[in-house]
């Protein structure tokens, strides 16, 4: 299917079930190197690929001897903790077989939740994409607390997709697609695309059903909110079969949540949207045409800050007259905003004591509010 083909920045989440082969408990490789194959050609085709891996707890319980069945808590905290190794070690060498750097990314709910870490997250995924490396991502499980958990690599990897702006989430499960109702049921229909999430939508969603992973229909309707909400369509596919990827490029059936604005137009209405900014920064009339310009704002043109932020904040940037020009979510907190406000890029290091970035508002974290949208 060309939707695929079309993705520049496509995250793939694969469940437990695909990569774990629930009798040995071990590591499903052929599958596995299949799907790598399929990264491989994502990426020549010039797309860039995040993995969010499931698996850990499947693949730690067993080597912990833990008993079958619902485990508590803090067990399957232990299995995460012996498991992400193994899967760690099995994404970085099937990977490195078709020459692709591997980056282990664990995080947890805040990291995309709370914006000062949102950013310094996203930074380091982006440099590492940058670098051609491969972020296989899992959910901290061992130190996350049961109230901060995602608890399911469906809504993980949509958070992960909004954060890095993807354009293409793609849900590897063990069903192949949305129903009207549950698949086994007569007269349930197959869903092959879908436009919007209405409560129709979510009312086939049902109840959870997986075995292994923690995800059912719910949590991927639940990821589908937030994909599109972020300008990122989504795909839930069958990963029961070898090359998965391959398979929904050729037009096998699947079911896609189709978003109707590109993710950074859904981010920047999200800026534009901020109901009240944190703060407002002055900017002289140089700056002010370099941002309706579509550049950047840097420290050089701002002329005066008032009001207390955090780095991730959004703020309003107004010309000395007081008319609002521009809404961003700004790089640095007041008090360093304060510090280096009309100095050059280039001094930024010595006044603050680290290399921050050059930018004190980045233009894809910047949108006009002049009309020119
Ligand atoms: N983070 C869990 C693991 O790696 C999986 C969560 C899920 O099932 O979605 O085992």
């Amino acid at each position: 299917m060309d939707r695929l083909k079309k993705a520049r920045r496509i995250v793939v989440k694969i469940g437990s079930a695909l990569l774990v082969d629930q009798k040995t408990g071990t590591i499903k490789a052929s599958w596995l190197a299949s799907l790598a194959d399929d990264v491989a050609d994502l990426r020549v085709s010039g797309a860039e690929v995040i993995l969010v891996s499931s698996g850990a707890i499947a693949l730690g319980r067993r080597t912990l001897g833990l008993p079958k069945g619902k485990l508590e808590l803090a067990q399957s905290q232990a299995a995460a903790a012996v498991g992400q190794i193994a899967l760690a070690q099995a994404w970085s060498e099937v990977l490195r077989a078709r020459n692709i750097v591997a980056a282990q990314v664990l995080v947890t709910l805040n990291d995309t939740e709370e914006r000062r870490r949102h950013l310094n997250a996203r930074a380091t995924l982006s440099t590492l994409l940058g670098q051609g490396a491969i972020p296989v991502i899992n959910e901290n499980d061992t130190v996350a607390t049961s109230e901060i958990r995602y608890g399911d690599n469906d809504r993980l990897a949509a958070r992960v997709a909004s954060m890095m702006s993807a354009d293409c989430l793609v849900l590897l499960s063990d069903i192949d697609g949305l129903y009207s109702a549950p698949p086994n049921k007569k007269g349930a229909t197959f869903i092959p695309e879908v436009k919007a999430i209405t409560p129709e939508i979510e009312a086939m969603a049902g109840k959870p059903v997986s075995g292994v992973g923690s995800g059912g229909m719910i949590t991927k309707i639940d990821a589908a909110k937030i994909a599109l909400g972020a300008g990122c369509s989504m795909v839930i596919a069958s990963g029961h079969v070898e090359h998965p990827l391959k398979r929904i490029h050729n037009g096998e059936r699947v079911t896609w949540f189709l978003a109707e604005a590109s993710p950074l137009q859904a981010r920047k209405r999200w800026i534009a949207g901020t109901l009240q900014p944190s703060g407002r920064l002055v900017v002289d009339d140089g700056a002010r045409s370099a941002l309706l310009k579509g550049k950047s704002l840097l420290p050089a043109g701002v002329r005066g800050i008032s009001g207390t932020f955090a780095r991730g904040d959004t703020v309003s940037v107004v010309t000395e007259a007081g008319l609002e020009v521009a809404r961003g979510l700004v790089a640095y907190d007041s008090g360093d905003a304060r510090r280096i406000m009309g100095k050059k890029t280039s001094v930024i290091e010595k006044e603050l004591g680290l290399a921050g970035r050059d930018e004190i508002i980045h233009r894809d974290d910047l949108v006009l509010m002049t009309g020119e949208r």
